[in-house]
């Protein structure tokens, strides 16, 4: 029988490994943390968004850069095959308003525990707290609480994920191995990233609080979703899919009207004010909510009290000195095994029979369902490019 190693045992890796199984492949999936699949759990905390029930040349759009590589790969197992996929685990979806596709259980748990049971019965063995830590020749080398194992294999898939949420196993600490080969990496870079803003005492009574009706502008990235104010800044998938335009250094600006024009804004503050104060006049001209009010006293304060100029403010409000929280901290990161460095089945042109997917390749996308339905196909190309190396036939 042909064996494979899949190491990583994340979203990619299962897919992967769930390919090579369910061909006849002896497959192991070998994982440094003492379980699978932390940080799939983690995404699952605030719903897991599996992808996103869109119009698939609009979805492939959202990868920018990396959607002519990832095409093929997303038209084989895009939007829809994700969410048959979910429902052959049991695990119902069901589309929000916004299309973003869940599991009705929300969290993360089920799907997993129901995966690694389909791959227990496909024959898969997993071992876990095997930290792989290099080659030694063609031997994939393992630190392990037995002490240092060296194996050898017909084919291997690494899916080691990125450089962020390091205490759940996605610490990026695989480059160097891959460098050392001479494996064309890109550097790690965070994406969706939480925002750094230094706030004044009186932001705190706010911190926890969503701004929602608002929009964010940076550079060219633009985002109508929410945003919580924390203590650190601002975070959520609002701002995260602005992160990258504050990554190159464009300034952040909020439009807290969105959907008014300037000239309806400056009209509704031209209104005469009677005995209210400033501040009231505003909250009830432009239906401002308290958090509101007080992002927008803490960035342009003293406030211009000519409706032009205050209504120009409101609609770009810019937030000074903004800048990304540590890359630890992001949802996930760019950088990783470039295109150049692989095939069409995403194996390494230098390591005949080696294979990379998930989030471990160079490519970036919005929080939203993005993420994780690319991770399942490029785990399903590794998984698949690596039957076909042993001989068998990827199943229909
Ligand atoms: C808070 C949060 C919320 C998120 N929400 C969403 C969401 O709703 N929707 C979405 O699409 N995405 C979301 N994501 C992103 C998504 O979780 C990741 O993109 C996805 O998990 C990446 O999958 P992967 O298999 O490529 O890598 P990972 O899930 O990072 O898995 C890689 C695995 O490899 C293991 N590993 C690493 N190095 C070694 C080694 N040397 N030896 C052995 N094992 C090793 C790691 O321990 C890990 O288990 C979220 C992320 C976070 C942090």
């Amino acid at each position: 029988m042909k064996t494979a190693i899949v190491i990583g045992g994340g979203p990619a890796g299962l897919m992967a490994a769930d390919e090579l199984s369910r061909v006849g492949a002896e497959v192991i999936v070998i994982e440094g943390k003492p379980s699978l699949g932390r940080k799939f759990l983690m995404a699952g905390k605030s719903g897991l968004n599996l992808t996103m029930d869109e119009v698939l040349s609009d979805f492939t759009s959202r990868y920018e850069d990396a959607e002519p590589w990832l095409r093929p790969m997303l038209d084989a197992f895009g939007p829809q095959q994700v969410m048959s996929f979910a429902n052959n685990l049991e695990q119902e979806v069901f589309t929000g308003s916004s299309g973003r596709v869940f599991p009705k259980a929300m969290k993360a748990s089920p799907f997993l525990r129901a995966w690694i049971k389909k791959l227990i019965q496909q024959g898969v063995t997993i071992r876990t707290k095997w930290l792989w830590s290099g080659w030694d020749e063609d031997v994939l080398v393992f630190e392990t609480p037995e002490g240092l194992q060296a194996l050898k294999t017909d084919a291997v898939v690494f899916a080691l994920g990125g450089s962020s949420w390091s205490r759940l196993g996605s610490d990026g600490a695989w480059a160097k191995a891959f460098t050392d080969q001479g494996i064309d990496l890109a550097l790690f870079a965070p994406s969706n990233a939480g925002i750094v803003a230094e706030w004044s005492a009186h932001m705190q009574p706010h911190f926890g609080t969503a701004l929602k009706a608002v929009a964010f502008r940076s550079g060219p990235c633009t985002s109508r979703g929410e945003a919580i104010i924390s203590k650190h800044g601002l975070e959520g998938s609002g701002i995260y899919s602005v992160s990258n335009g504050v990554r190159e250094g464009h300034a952040l600006y909020v439009d807290l009207k969105p959907d008014w024009a300037l000239h309806r804004v400056e009209a509704a503050l031209s209104k005469s004010r009677g005995k209210s104060s400033f501040s009231n006049h505003l909250r009830r001209a432009l239906k401002l909510q308290k958090h509101e009010l007080a992002l927008l006293n803490e960035c342009a304060y003293p406030l211009p009290q000519a409706p032009n100029e205050c209504a120009r403010i409101i609609k770009n409000l810019k937030l000074h000195n903004a800048s990304l929280r540590p890359m630890d901290e992001a949802i996930s990161t760019s950088g990783g095994v470039t295109q150049a460095a692989l095939d069409e089945h995403l194996m390494l042109l230098n390591k005949t029979g080696t294979f990379c997917a998930g989030e471990m390749l160079d490519w970036e996308a919005p929080t939203g369902g993005y993420l994780l339905t690319a991770c399942f196909a490029t785990g399903r190309t590794a998984g698949r490019g690596a039957a076909r190396y042993l001989g068998l036939t990827p199943a229909p």
